[in-house]
């Protein structure tokens, strides 16, 4: 029988967020709630719908940001609280598991519904809300099935309902820190909060990281105009303003169409001598169309002017050495990204210099001898190509090696609580944080 969960989703109804525009704590909290694909209507404090909706409420000096979900109200409301009241997991509940998957993007998730699916007990963790760099897309155009396209924050929320559906278990906003082996020779993950999981199979799929952009004031304007990614919940509140993008890839294109289209009037950052090189052929014909984008090879940032703790402007500078000072409202940075895996390879997973995990035929070694260590347990799917239409072909080989590996390992009957408790397991109630 198939546990139905929905935990993920069905979606909640809009939900009313009152807060700051520019402050960086409201920003990431519509940032976590675009992500998710929970619908919301954003008031500026002091705006008339603000204050019509703060006063039904009878809030006289709230704590902002303010949510309002029906007739409930979180004041200075985070997206931990949100997600305790909504009944999303923060916890695993259960000691171990068949498989545990690392990270819940389109990689991840797809390991995890697949796992699933094929009746093993599966956890995934993931260190912020699903969906991984796919929940910043606006659209997904290249995905198989979805001919108009489909955000990617919702083909992500419906991975992950079809994951709980299937029974996987997804823990929210609690990064692993560290993994090893415990004396079953299972794999134990240590997750933020002080809790362990163990897994059978672990299948570790971390992403990348956004690359920072190394200029000065970056770090103190970080959500005060200065934004990584490609700013999918920002876009709507940025028409009429002037917005700059870094970066030459897919996703500085989409974001670059997408703040375009909600009107802001665009300059997109170009380091190199074109666009056509890292860019889709399809948007780079759509950039070059729109009234709105203004695209500046050869140009990079080089400074940051502030006022009033905000982003007002950046200086640019073309190679031939020239420099020139611009009003900016918001500056989005889409660099790309790196991986963070030393974690896993403090624990013995491989990764090359660049800190990838090694996976396939990057294992074989001195004419396709696998070798030895870590790996054996632990199947990632590889850096090789980067979309996210790889991603579950990817899962479903790791999801198939996972299979091969627990055919001969004894499968984990976390249900059992002799066994467990013969196994001296942690149950559930150890894992409350
Ligand atoms: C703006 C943008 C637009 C894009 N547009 C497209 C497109 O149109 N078509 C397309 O095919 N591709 C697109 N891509 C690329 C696509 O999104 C990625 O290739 C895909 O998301 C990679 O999936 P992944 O699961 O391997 O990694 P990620 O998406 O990076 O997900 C990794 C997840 O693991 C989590 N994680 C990492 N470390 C830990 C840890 N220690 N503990 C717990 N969790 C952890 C992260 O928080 C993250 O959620 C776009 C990317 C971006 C940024």
């Amino acid at each position: 029988m198939r546990c139905i969960l929905e935990v993920v989703s069905p979606q909640r109804p809009t939900v009313q967020v009152v807060g700051r525009r520019l402050d960086p704590g409201d920003h990431q909290l519509r940032d976590y709630l675009s992500r998710a694909d929970q619908p919301f209507e954003f008031h500026e404090h002091d705006s008339p719908a603000a204050r019509v909706l703060l006063a039904r409420h009878g809030i006289v000096e709230p704590r902002l940001p303010v949510v309002v979900d029906g007739e409930r109200v979180f004041e200075a409301a985070t997206l931990g609280a949100l997600l305790e009241a909504w009944g999303f997991s923060q916890v695993p509940r259960h000691a171990g598991y068949d498989i545990a998957v690392v990270g819940g993007g389109p990689a991840g998730l797809a390991a995890a519904m697949y796992a699933a699916s094929a009746g093993f007990s599966t956890v995934l963790v993931e260190r912020d809300v699903p969906g991984g760099q796919a929940a910043h897309t606006s659209l997904i155009e290249n995905y198989l099935g979805f001919p108009e396209g489909i955000a990617g924050s919702r083909l992500l929320r419906l991975a992950g309902r079809q994951t709980e559906g299937f029974g996987g278990e997804i823990v929210m906003l609690r990064e692993v820190t560290a993994c090893d082996r415990d004396g079953d020779g299972r794999v134990r993950l240590t997750v933020e909060g002080g809790v362990e999981v163990t897994g059978a199979v672990v299948i570790v799929a971390p992403g990348i990281d956004w690359r920072r952009l190394d200029v000065e004031g970056v770090d103190v304007l970080l959500g005060r105009g200065v934004y990584y990614g490609a700013g999918r919940g920002e876009a709507a509140l940025c028409a009429g303003e002037d917005v700059f993008v870094v970066g030459a890839g897919n996703s500085a294109a989409q974001a670059v169409l997408n703040l375009a289209d909600a009107g802001a009037r665009v300059t997109m950052c170009v380091r190199g001598e074109a666009l056509g090189r890292t860019t889709t052929d399809y948007l780079v014909a759509r950039i070059e169309k729109h009234p709105l984008i203004d695209v500046r090879l050869r140009t990079q940032v080089r400074e940051l002017h502030a006022g009033d703790g905000h982003l007002r402007a950046v200086t640019v500078e073309v190679v031939a050495g020239t420099q020139e000072r611009k009003r900016a409202d918001r500056l989005f940075l889409c660099i790309g990204g790196e991986p963070r895996t030393g974690w896993a390879e403090a624990g013995g997973v491989r990764t090359d210099r660049a800190g990838y995990i090694l996976t396939g035929p990057d294992l074989l070694e001195g004419g396709g001898v696998r070798s030895p260590g870590r790996s054996t347990g632990t199947h990632l799917p590889s850096r090789r190509v980067c979309q996210v239409c790889s991603r579950p072909e990817t899962s479903v080989t790791a999801r198939s090696s996972a299979s091969r590996e627990l055919s001969v390992k004894a499968r984990w009957p976390h249900s059992s609580p002799s066994t467990a408790s013969r196994r001296s397991l942690r149950r559930p109630e150890d894992n409350a944080v």
